[in-house]
């Protein structure tokens, strides 16, 4: 009798005590989707203020969501920007960042190092299901490759679209909106092969989205997380004929606006396979416009400078979340950064942060869902490996100043530094140093703190072959 009686205990058990939780950990986990940008501006988008781009995908997205106006990148080119993102950490400690080199390039030896924890791999210890979609910039070499950085797959060109480049002595302006693609031989890469060479860049965008909107039909089951780095509007800018001419903005309207057609499938995609609630989607960018080419690089709207420097405009960019019923939309005005979305998307994902290293990320997650304080009140603003400026709440200190990219590029060491109210002047243009000395004080104060514990990285960037 006793024996009989455990037999009903036993199935219970079967039933509710052992499958069910397992079922209920997966489904808890939110999906999460990037959405990342090469030189797009604070400014490119319609509803940051552009007047002929016009992006209604990315527009209901940020009315759905929560807009970021305080949203900035860790630094203002690709590959220190990149490694960022993917680490939560300033690439000043994982050495991503270099004085002597400022990005990777195809003849680089090195790439991110295994040291490092990626998003990715944090994500996928918890479960998740990892792709990469686009531009990585992060080493092209194979065991630099997303494949080997906690991506499951791959898809897309291991650095920028503008190198390889095999112009024969043509300038970029001698061709203007129709240079050809094999001016540029980059390669397009499934997992760890080339599979195109040179990447057709005119289907570039269409393809990247077509593949993100197949990754979440066909891996709806599990969690999951897509990186979509697109490789545009960095130069040279390529669009599909479908929307050739379609923006009053030129070329570089044209490429915007395909990217926000994409985006608007993506999140089509989410609704019709019943993954809306249960997805976090991000949009972003690595870095401000390369206003150097003109009508072919992207505005920032009201920040001063461009990509490469330290002013607003080379590391605010925009910073769109969605989640609905989730999020609390509105327009945040608090800071937050690329830095974050380590942080946030592994504490989402019911994940610990590493604690055997410094993780400059922080948790946005109250400020996205309850539209609490954001847990970031300060900012560096690194070139390479030298502190430029810094941010503390709305006060912005620039020691050093410097253009970019043929722009002002002479480097000066400020005597005494500029000071800037950013919530008041975020064109930077009234510098009000002199009656706010202490604000200053505590600027130094926080750059201090942030050296004190600081071990710079081997640099990563400087090795050529
Ligand atoms: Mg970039």
């Amino acid at each position: 009798m006793k024996n009989l009686n455990l037999i009903p205990l036993f199935l219970l058990a079967m039933l509710f005590g052992c499958q069910q939780p397992e079922t209920a950990k997966t489904s808890d986990k939110p999906n999460f989707v990037v959405i990342f940008c090469d030189d797009l501006g604070y400014g490119d988008l319609g509803t940051y203020g552009h007047p002929t781009i016009l992006t209604p995908n990315l527009d209901q997205m940020a009315a759905e969501g929560q807009k970021w106006t305080n949203f900035y990148v860790a630094a203002s080119v690709c590959t220190p920007s990149r490694a960022a993102l993917m680490t939560g950490r300033y690439p000043i400690r994982s050495g991503m960042c270099s004085d002597k080199s400022r990005v990777l390039f195809p003849n680089s030896v090195n790439g991110l190092p295994q040291s490092e924890i990626t998003v990715a791999e944090a994500l996928r210890d918890l479960g998740y299901q990892t792709t990469a979609i686009g531009k990585w910039h992060l080493g092209h070499k194979e065991q630099y490759l997303p494949t080997n950085n906690g991506f499951d797959s791959y898809f897309g060109i291991p650095y920028s679209n503008d190198m390889d480049a095999q112009t024969e002595g043509h300038r970029y302006w001698d061709f203007a909106d129709s240079i050809p693609v094999r001016y540029y031989n980059v390669p397009l890469m499934k997992d760890t092969e080339i599979v195109e060479r040179p990447a057709e860049q005119h289907t570039i965008t269409k393809r990247y989205s077509q593949a993100a909107v197949d990754y979440i039909k066909s891996h709806k089951e599990e969690p999951f997380f897509i990186y979509l780095a697109h490789n545009l509007p960095h130069i040279p800018l390529f669009t599909s004929d479908d929307f050739a001419g379609s923006s009053l903005r030129g070329l570089y309207g044209d490429v915007i606006q395909e990217i926000d057609n994409g985006v608007g499938k993506i999140l089509q995609t989410l609704k019709e396979e019943g993954l809306a609630e249960n997805t976090m989607v991000i949009f972003t960018s690595d870095n401000g416009p390369w206003r150097v080419f003109r009508s072919h690089g992207g505005s920032a709207g009201l920040l001063r400078g461009g990509k490469g420097n330290t002013w607003e405009a080379g590391m605010r960019v925009p910073g769109i979340f969605w989640w609905p019923g989730k999020i609390k939309p509105g327009i945040q005005t608090d800071l937050g950064s690329t830095l974050d979305i380590f942080t946030t998307l592994v504490s989402m994902a019911g994940g610990e942060i590493p604690k055997d290293r410094i993780i400059d990320g922080l948790d946005l997650t109250e400020t996205l869902l309850q539209g609490k304080e954001s847990p970031r009140d300060n900012m560096l603003y690194y070139r390479g490996t030298e502190i430029f400026a810094a941010r503390l709440g709305d006060y912005k200190a620039h020691y050093t100043i410097q253009g970019s990219y043929g722009m002002w590029e002479e480097k000066e060491k400020l005597e005494t530094p500029l000071l800037f109210n950013l919530s008041v002047d975020p064109s930077e243009e009234w510098n009000i140093y002199e009656d706010n000395t202490e604000m200053v004080a505590k600027i130094d104060a926080l750059i201090e703190e942030h050296r004190q514990d600081l071990v710079p990285g081997a640099d990563m960037l400087a090795d050529r072959e």
